[in-house]
């Protein structure tokens, strides 16, 4: 059964500059108890896609296609039903729980408050909820009463999952959760969060630069380009057996989950992605792609089968494509 479906999602920024296109015609469907890993360089639109899933894009973002939440769309739903749904059916891990964490309160009220908004308990019962919600991440019931500064960053990563967890949603959205820390603390939040999705039967989107984090994690993945997928299919499919050029840079940048020297810039592949206001003609890779030839300058393919539920946008792939 599909949770969530993303139906030819488009996400344009309106600035002085101009139109900046982030995310251009996506569609992903994601399973019930499914892990969907999302790759891709800075810049390439993943934050985007992750905010406009609950609407929380700013408001010069302007965004088309249709995002179904158990068959509803979140783009035209409501207010009041959109806020019942954020945390409730939905919830967001953002990047860095640094910035996301209020230092003034305590991290126990914090966990509380999604809970309490939604009169989902009683004061009481948030307490005991809270206290449980941190045993399930790791950590003990006294860390409730402090504050978020005397916490390590995996700590308040975890504590982060905890306030996703508190509404007990049945979609996570997780924005590189574990890239401010370091490969240790990554693995064991990355542990984590894999035995909650089996313990509960949450369904995840899970977003991150590096793709053997997302391979060691989820089911599923989706490499994005500028914007759009070029590559979708099971994980250890599209890690070991990439179709699309661009993948498989990114599988060799990342041989080794959390590779503190590949973090920014995939090894192999020189120069940077395109930004959205200029956006190469044909496939946006070709530039830097390694196995481009003439017609990638003009022809923008779209994704074509390349296996059991697998999928890739190049020349190589497409039938008509040409053989390099
Ligand atoms: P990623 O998360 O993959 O690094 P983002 O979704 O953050 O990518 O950004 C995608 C593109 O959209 C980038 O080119 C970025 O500069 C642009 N962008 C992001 N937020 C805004 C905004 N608020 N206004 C204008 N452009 C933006
Ligand atoms: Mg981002």
């Amino acid at each position: 059964m599909t949770v969530l479906e993303l139906r030819d999602l488009a996400v344009t920024y309106r600035t002085t500059a101009g139109e900046v296109p982030a995310v251009r015609g996506v569609s992903l469907g994601l399973g019930r108890g499914e892990a969907l890993g999302i790759a891709g360089e800075s810049g390439s639109g993943k934050s985007t896609l992750a905010m406009a899933l609950l609407r929380l894009l700013p408001r010069d973002a302007r965004v088309t296609g249709e995002i179904l939440l158990d068959g509803e769309d979140v783009l035209t739903m409501a207010w009041g039903r959109l806020r019942a749904v954020r945390w409730a059916s939905a919830s967001i891990v953002f990047q860095g729980a640094h910035h996301a964490l209020n230092p003034v309160h305590r991290v126990g009220d914090q966990i509380a408050e999604p809970l309490l908004v939604h009169g989902l308990a009683t004061p009481a019962e948030a307490r005991r909820k809270v206290a449980d919600l941190l045993e399930q991440v790791g950590l003990p019931a006294w860390r409730a009463r402090g504050h978020s500064h005397e916490l390590s960053g995996g700590q308040r990563q975890r504590v982060m999952i905890a306030m996703a967890l508190a509404c007990a949603p049945h979609v996570i959205i997780a924005d590189e959760p574990t890239t401010a820390l370091d490969v240790m603390i990554q693995a064991q939040v990355l542990q984590l969060v894999r035995a909650l999705i089996a313990d509960h039967g949450v369904s995840l989107v899970m977003i991150s630069h590096d793709l053997s984090v997302l391979a060691a994690t989820c089911d599923r993945l989706a490499v994005m380009y500028a914007g759009r997928v070029v590559e979708t299919g099971p994980a250890g499919e599209v890690f070991r057996h990439a179709r699309h050029p661009y993948s498989r840079s990114l599988a060799a940048a990342f041989p080794v989950v959390g590779d503190p020297a590949s973090r920014l810039a995939p090894r192999g592949l020189g120069g940077d992605p395109p930004h959205p206001l200029h956006l190469p003609s044909g496939c946006s890779f070709h530039p830097r792609c390694p196995l481009a030839v003439d017609r990638c300058a003009s022809a923008e393919v779209e994704l074509w089968p390349a296996g059991e539920r697998h999928a890739a946008a190049c020349v190589l792939v497409h039938p008509e494509g040409v053989t390099a």
